[in-house]
């Protein structure tokens, strides 16, 4: 197994970790319906994109069983 040749001090251990912060996310609203959503990403409340419709909602498909 490797092995550190040399111990990290406690302060080059905090000047690693200086950079190990997470960045808060950044919602946008959505323009259709408003909700929050990830910057150019699909709506996942309603499946707009650039304020058209891209991708279908669950409860508007119609999936009768004769279909397949
Ligand atoms: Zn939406």
């Amino acid at each position: 197994m490797a092995v550190p040749q040399n111990k990290v001090t406690r302060s080059r251990r905090n000047m690693r970790r200086a950079h190990d912060a997470l960045t808060p996310a950044n919602p946008a609203e959505c323009p259709n319906c408003g909700e929050l959503k990830r910057p150019h990403h699909v709506c996942g409340a309603c499946g707009h994109y650039a304020e058209r419709e891209v991708v279908a909602q669950t409860d508007e498909i119609d999936l009768d069983d004769d279909a397949a």
